[in-house]
């Protein structure tokens, strides 16, 4: 299924159809895009931004404060490729908008 917006079109794909790299790549992207809030521990949202690991041939969602795994990962934070994540950043910046 293709999305086209005013500024990207992005091919969306399930992440049921991706392996594991790309879906690694893809929530590390998320997690640092800066324009979008990260996914954070649900055990206590102050403990950081999660980080996607491999276990067990799956990959979950790992907080690095309190070693807590999360199992799933919503399809929003694997939507947009890493690519994707760059020209939306670019467009931002354009818009005056600062990165850290
Ligand atoms: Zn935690």
């Amino acid at each position: 299924m293709k999305f086209q917006t005013k500024y990207i079109t992005f091919e969306f794909t399930n992440q049921k159809n991706m392996n594991n790299k790309e879906i690694i790549d893809r929530i590390n992207a998320y997690q640092h895009a800066g324009f979008v809030h990260e996914l954070t521990c649900s055990v206590d949202s102050s403990h950081g931004a999660l980080i996607p690991v491999e276990k067990n041939g799956k990959v979950v969602l790992k907080c690095e404060t309190c070693d807590h795994i999360h199992n799933y990962i919503p399809e929003f934070a694997t939507t947009l490729s890493p690519d994707e994540i760059e020209v939306i950043k670019k467009r931002f910046i354009s818009y005056g908008f600062k990165f850290d």
